[in-house]
């Protein structure tokens, strides 16, 4: 399977190029060049199938060469066996045709420990065949980190530096991120908001002297990796509910677009995806775009629901590149504008995101409310941006089509949001339990890439 970048001038490259790579070097993303299907007998096949085995199948054909299937089986096995639901990515019914798919039963309790723990093990079986070692940098909003750091933790070939935005991560995200002990782990309070983390990551990764020097790898939901591991939900949840028999529709809490993305891949391939639902919170450029036709970059308001505190939504980028029909020096040109704030998708591409993709906001009260509202209904206790996803998918449910949305972390991630809704604290799960009583480690940095720079060739363990 050869990979190709969103911008058309980078290197075509192989699956373990491309995930070690992250950020293609001439600024763009790589995807697969091309999306392998399946037929309706083999998706059927998927029933009852425990997920590490979906997840073989679903996975295999985008790593072609790079892994053989008993590698690709160990990882994924070894990825998966901490999590603590055998099920893995198990759903809930809350209403008559609306289920929520749980995907915080991971070790960092948010889903990107789907992606982030198969990295993992991938990056280690590529790291042991080539003998290098290399530095990860990253930029989150709080559960991308503290995922990277719990995967990456202590191994040897390996550091791991993730900046986060000082002051707008919850407690335990920081803490998830700063109480790890291994020398190995990096984690940077930057003086500024997530975008301006990621416009950094961004700096680092095209000065590529410096990427060469400390071998640069990326971990952000821009690694093509990320998006794959995700693809694998939408097949177990969507088959348990009927699939390939029936069409089912998903509402996704979106910021950067990854997760979403992943969704409308899995529709690629082949799986009968109905509408997939971007659900923002007032940080909404993805709404506005899909509903204007204008991505306009506005400025970042912090939220309860802090993961999706994003104006510039990297992942957009692969979705207009398949919207502009793979036209890498469209996908530049619009990229150069949005520098100077944003852009208009023509009206050729907007239609066809307009085909996959439906969009709804909802603010801060709605967001309580709606916490409230499902404990009210069902018993269950969500977290914020699960409740922005609920909120939106009940104004977009259709007779017969079961509406999945996905709960993207766990309630006691975000604590202060949750006992605001419903005056209940909810309790951290046992392996966190002493969260609180662990010691810190951090490094201030400002919001400026030659600092960052140096920090990190001094800090790098080797
Ligand atoms: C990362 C994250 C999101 C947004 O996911 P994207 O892939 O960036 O769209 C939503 N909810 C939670 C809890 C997250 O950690």
């Amino acid at each position: 399977m050869r990979y190709v970048s969103t911008r058309g001038r980078a290197e075509v490259l192989d699956f373990s190029q491309a995930m070690m790579t992250g950020l293609a070097r001439d600024g763009g993303l790589y995807l697969p060049e091309t999306i392998p299907t399946f037929s309706a007998e083999e998706i059927a096949a998927f029933e009852g199938l425990p997920y590490e085995e979906v997840a073989l199948r679903v996975i295999t054909p985008f790593v072609g060469d790079s892994f053989s299937q008993d590698e690709l089986r160990g990882a994924i096995a070894r990825a998966y066996a901490g999590f603590d639901h055998v099920a893995r990515a198990p759903l809930v019914q809350l209403a008559p045709g609306h289920h929520l798919l749980e995907l915080f039963h991971g070790p960092t309790i948010a889903f990107k420990d789907f992606a982030m723990q198969l990295i993992g093990q991938l990056f280690q079986l590529a790291l042991a065949k080539s003998g290098d070692r290399i530095t990860i940098l990253g930029a989150t909003s709080g559960d991308t980190g503290s995922a990277a750091i719990e995967a990456f933790k202590g191994l040897p070939n390996v550091d791991v530096f993730i900046m986060y935005p000082h002051g707008r991560v919850s407690e335990v995200q920081r803490r998830q991120m700063t109480t790890p002990a291994e020398e190995n782990v990096h984690a940077l309070a930057v003086a500024g908001t997530f975008d301006d983390c990621q416009a950094r990551l961004k700096d680092l990764f095209n000065d590529h002297a410096f990427r060469d020097e400390v071998h640069l790898a990326g971990v952000n939901s821009i690694n093509w990796a990320r998006v794959l591991a995700q693809i694998v939900y939408y097949f177990t949840a969507a088959v348990s509910l009927g699939a390939p028999g029936r069409e089912i529709d998903f509402t996704v809490p979106t910021g950067n677009f990854g997760d979403i993305f992943a969704g409308s891949i899995a529709k690629a391939m082949g799986l009968p995806v109905g509408r997939l639902v971007v659900a923002t919170n007032q940080n909404d450029i993805l709404h506005r775009a899909l509903a204007t036709g204008e991505y306009r970059v506005g400025t970042v308001e912090p939220s309860i629901s802090p993961s999706m505190d994003i104006q510039v939504s990297s992942n957009f980028e692969r979705a207009l590149w398949l919207a502009y029909g793979r036209d890498g020096v469209a996908v530049s040109q619009l990229m150069d504008e949005l520098k100077s704030g944003g852009f208009a998708i023509s009206q050729g591409a907007l239609q066809a995101l307009r085909e996959t993709f439906e969009s709804g906001r909802v603010s801060e009260d709605e967001t309580t409310a709606m916490i409230a509202t499902i404990r009210a209904e069902t018993g269950e206790v969500i977290c914020p941006h699960t409740a922005v996803g609920v909120a939106i998918a009940r104004g977009h449910i259709r007779p017969g089509v079961p509406m999945i949305t996905l709960a993207t972390a766990h309630p006691a991630k975000f604590p202060d949001a949750v006992e605001a809704a419903i005056g209940i604290r909810p309790e951290l799960p046992p392996h966190m339990a002493d969260l609180f009583g662990r010691p810190e480690r951090t490094t201030q940095v400002e919001n400026d890439a030659d600092q960052l720079k140096s920090l990190i060739l001094a800090r790098r363990t080797a």
